[in-house]
């Protein structure tokens, strides 16, 4: 497995993880209005993840 495929993989695991956050979490996460800390830690995580991921394709 190539470091690239590991980030998008991460990457692409984070990104379910914080679906499924979403699905079940009953606070706010976009907006001035979010109120909710695990989501947004959830979603830098997903965010940096998925840089790594980019930055790493050819
Ligand atoms: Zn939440």
């Amino acid at each position: 497995m190539t470091a690239t495929s590991q980030a998008e993989a991460r990457a692409a695991e984070l990104e379910t993880i914080y679906r499924a956050h979403l699905a079940a979490c009953p606070r706010r996460h976009v907006g001035i209005l979010a109120d909710c800390q695990q989501g947004l830690r959830l979603r830098s995580a997903v965010r940096a993840a998925r840089r790594a991921a980019d930055k790493g394709a050819p």
